[in-house]
């Protein structure tokens, strides 16, 4: 039997191939950029093809002549985005619509004013978004002719990235895990494959849609022909999900942070399907031989993307990394908070017409503190999706935090004084990747169990303990809501 796990994390900007010790070490790494296509304002598009082919050629880079070394595949990916291809062929139909693209926003709208989004929520977890895959794939019946006569013709198979992805490692297989399938809106929380209720709904016809596996076990077997030998694929998992098991969230309660451009914060919600009266979203996080464990969801918009902001458009600093500095060298913002609400508010306030704001400004006001105000936005933002956690019955136990901001000690400490719970980074911040080789190693029967193959691979982390004083950050929360409650 091998002794490592590759990892294939298809991402949204690139795509990765990693190869993972049973340690969680990473022996090799190969990436590649993808192109980011928009047609028009609002649209976002990839070409399937392309994440294949460097999909491929980034697994071949790591695998080299070790194809005999490697135990199993874990695949994670970007989530909601929809491919269509021929399953004759399997050859790619249209573009593939991206998670961020707009383009079904009349169409979210009008199911909603039919009332539609309750019963939709209650049965999916998920809101009437075009964020999710359903409306994208409605588009593309709708809207392409290739797409449509394939439909007719019964060619027609539709799938999210780790779908497309299996589909070509096995030489046609159609399947899609758990997890991947809970952000599509056609897969009931507590369903185990697809509904008609749903796809009626959507007019998705079932057929075109893959069957819905684990995140773990014996999923699939690559062909022969592509590294010379069948690997088998034992744990797929979305991106988000990856991480929180990557970070160890395993138990209920536990709740990992990841910053990247925005924020997007899981908490592990056990057994029981979750709910929320704060427009939160339920998703699954793991299944293994039918039974799921689920997690609540939120997200921030606006996260690195006020630091690349700041050094892109404002021209106030020189690198991301330099707001740390700038915001040690003063004792407090003097009174300045920014409001980062530059492609409106995400959850918990739900406001997508909202708009940015800097508030506070004195002639006392320059770089550091508008800096140091823009760091502090995280923690704030952050204390409100805790708050809405907790009003929907899931208390955070603590913070988990990954992504490139997390780098930041200076707002990893300022996350931890805000929140007033210990925040925790791993040295190893590709939580992601991680999560998808534990799902794997569980899988192939490495590992007894997820627990187990988190403790022996995860490696070190670093707490942050809360230290402010009550008064103060009361103060800063006051000021904040205020800000907030002015946009
Ligand atoms: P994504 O996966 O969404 O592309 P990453 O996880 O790579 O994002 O994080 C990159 C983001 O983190 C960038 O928006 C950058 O501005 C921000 N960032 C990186 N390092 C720091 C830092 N030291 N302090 C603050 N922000 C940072």
């Amino acid at each position: 039997m091998g002794d490592t796990i590759l990892v294939l994390d298809a991402g949204t900007t690139s795509t990765r191939a990693m190869l993972f010790g049973l340690d969680g070490t990473v022996e090799r790494l190969s990436q590649a950029e993808l192109t980011q296509h928009y047609p028009k304002p609002g649209w976002v598009e990839h070409d399937a093809g392309e994440i294949w082919d460097k999909t491929l050629a980034c697994a071949r880079e790591v695998v080299g002549e070790d194809a005999a070394r490697i135990a199993c595949i874990g695949i994670t990916n970007q989530r909601e985005t929809v491919v269509a291809w021929d399953r004759d062929t399997l050859e790619p139909l249209a573009r593939a619509i991206v998670w961020q693209d707009r383009r079904t926003a009349d169409l979210c709208a009008r199911l909603k004013e039919q009332g539609h989004e309750p019963e939709v929520q209650r049965r999916t977890g998920l809101l009437l978004d075009p964020y999710f895959s359903a409306t994208k794939m409605r588009w593309m019946l709708d809207n392409d002719e290739t797409v449509r006569r394939a439909a007719e013709r019964g060619a027609l198979a539709f799938g999210t990235v780790e779908s497309w992805l299996v589909a070509k490692l096995t030489g046609g297989g159609h399947v899609s895990d758990a997890s991947n399938a809970s952000r599509t809106l056609l897969m009931p929380l507590k369903g185990a494959q697809f509904e008609p209720g749903l796809s009626d709904l959507f007019e998705i016809p079932l057929a075109t849609l893959p069957r819905v596996v684990d995140t773990h076990g014996h999923l699939a077997e690559t062909q022969l022909a592509l590294f010379g030998r069948a690997i088998p694929i034992t744990g797929m998992l979305g991106d988000q999900q990856a991480a929180t098991v990557g970070q160890g969230c395993l138990s209920p309660g536990e709740t990992k942070a990841t910053y990247g451009t925005g924020a997007f914060i899981l908490t592990n919600q056990g057994d029981t399907p979750p709910t929320s009266d704060h427009r939160l979203l339920g998703t699954v996080l793991t299944q293994r031989d039918g039974q799921r464990r689920y997690a609540l969801e939120g997200s921030v918009f606006v996260a690195g993307s006020l630091i690349q902001w700041l050094r892109d458009t404002l021209g106030l600093i020189d690198s991301a990394a330099e707001t740390e500095e700038l915001a040690r060298s003063i004792s407090d913002s003097g009174e300045v908070v920014v409001v980062p609400a530059l492609s409106g508010l995400g959850a918990p306030h739900w406001r997508a017409d909202a708009r940015g704001a800097i508030t506070g400004l004195s002639f006392a006001s320059g770089r550091a503190q508008i800096a140091r105000a823009a760091l502090e936005s995280m923690a704030h933002q952050t204390h409100d999706l805790a708050e809405a956690f907790a009003a929907d019955g899931r208390r955070w136990a603590g913070l988990k935090i990954d992504g490139g901001m997390s780098a930041n000690d200076w707002m990893a400490q300022d996350l931890a004084d805000i929140l007033a719970l210990e925040v925790e980074r791993p040295d190893f911040v590709e939580t992601t990747a991680l999560g998808a080789a534990v799902a794997a190693a569980v899988g192939a029967g490495l590992h007894p169990d997820l627990p187990a193959a988190v403790h022996a691979m995860r490696g070190g982390v670093r707490r942050f303990s809360p230290a402010m004083e009550a008064s103060v950050r009361e103060e800063r929360l006051t000021r904040w809501h205020r800000a907030l409650a002015g946009i």
